[in-house]
């Protein structure tokens, strides 16, 4: 969408932790693309918890209108979660994803070969912006039950297609001559009839909305009842190519899906809508290794190729995801992965590739 800019405008939000490492990581490997993407300006924006103990707010305005008006992407660190609950406080992440309508979480898991024993390739698309994660929860007391707390979940079919949209587009573009795509829709609507079943038929309509995903020859759809999936993922992940779910279980399977290739620091996601994409790597802040030099910074460069692939400039993603493979290949490993490699070795391994 963003094809033919003269300069590629990136809001960074390092946020907190690790954050801070990794995206100053990634903004030297995109300036290390040269000629091959529009120039970059980066602008640094604030955000998250450490800014919130000084200013009292998680997420400027600033910041806000600065990712609406003035930048054609970003990057995302990572949020520091208080264990217990803060008052005033709410993450940012959670924030941007309902102002800028990032409706989906894409999170590519690939093994590499070689090196996993596995063969994993697959892409999970994940509802971004209801289900549980609505936070409508309500405290009271029963004299039969004592406390007694509720959660709401929230379907609708206004999100269930447009994320079943995003994960038929991604299908297709998966979709080889002669080798089909698979798209496997998630959910448990032999319990929850009404929500997954609405999730489910939502989906499915979407999927008719367009003649080349309904054309059966490229994309076959599948469903798969989210226990027997995590299941049938662990069993047999090289069955598996697109897999679309709902937010709560898209949250869990994305985690047990990167636990098979390796390291959380290897695993990249962008949060995308219609007109806008942020990476974000899918680790945390990792508040033990933060401040030491030895995050591995691989999944926030691979969060900054996943964003140019959404933007369309897909040659250019392609050459930061090789360089990155080569240097794992050759078996440049941080501690995560049990090895010695700062973070420094690592992002200066991989320019001089690029
Ligand atoms: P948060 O609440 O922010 O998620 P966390 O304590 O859950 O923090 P994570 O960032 O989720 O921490 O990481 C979980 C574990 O994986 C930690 O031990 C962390 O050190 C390790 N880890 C995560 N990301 C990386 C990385 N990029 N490089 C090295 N180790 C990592
Ligand atoms: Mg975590």
């Amino acid at each position: 969408a963003a094809l033919g800019l003269k300069k590629l405008r990136i809001g960074m939000i390092p946020a907190d932790g690790v954050g801070r490492e990794v995206l100053p990581a990634a903004q030297r490997i995109l300036e290390a693309l040269g000629s091959r993407i529009p120039k970059p300006e980066f602008e640094h924006l604030d955000a998250g918890f450490e800014f919130f103990t000084r200013h009292g707010e998680a997420l400027p305005q600033e910041t806000v209108d600065a990712m609406q008006n003035d930048v054609d992407c970003a990057l995302f660190g990572a949020v520091g979660s208080p264990t217990r609950k803060v008052t005033g406080y709410s993450s940012p992440i959670v924030a941007l994803r309902k102002k800028l309508n990032l409706y989906a979480n894409v999170r590519p898991v690939h093994s590499i070969t070689g090196l996993d024993p596995r063969p994993v390739d697959l892409v999970i698309v994940r509802e971004n912006t209801e289900c549980l994660y609505i936070k409508q929860e309500t405290l009271t007391t029963t004299e039969e039950n004592g406390k007694e707390a509720r959660a709401t979940r929230l379907i609708t079919e206004r999100a269930s297609k447009q994320i079943g949209r995003m994960a038929f587009r991604i299908a297709l573009s998966r979709a080889r001559a002669g080798h089909p795509a698979g798209l496997t829709i998630v959910h448990k609507s032999n319990v929850l009839s009404t929500t997954d079943g609405l999730f489910r038929e939502s989906v499915l309509a979407a999927g008719k909305e367009n003649p080349e995903w309904q054309d059966e020859g490229k994309i076959q759809v599948s469903e798969q009842i989210v226990d027997s999936m995590v299941y049938r993922l662990f069993r047999e992940p090289e069955a598996f190519d697109v897999i679309v779910a709902p937010n709560l279980y898209g949250d869990i399977l994305s985690d047990a899906a990167a636990a098979m290739v390796g390291s959380l620091g290897l695993v990249a996601s962008v949060n995308a809508g219609d007109t806008f994409v942020m990476g974000e790597p899918v680790h945390g802040t990792a508040p033990d290794i933060a401040g030491l030099g030895i995050v591995n910074p691989i999944a926030a460069i691979r969060s900054a190729a996943l964003m140019l692939h959404h933007l369309g400039y897909t040659g250019p993603a392609q050459d930061i995801e090789r360089a990155v493979v080569e240097e794992l290949r050759e078996g440049i490993k941080t501690r995560d992965l049990g090895g010695k490699a700062s973070t420094e070795e690592v992002v200066a391994a991989i320019e001089k590739r690029l």
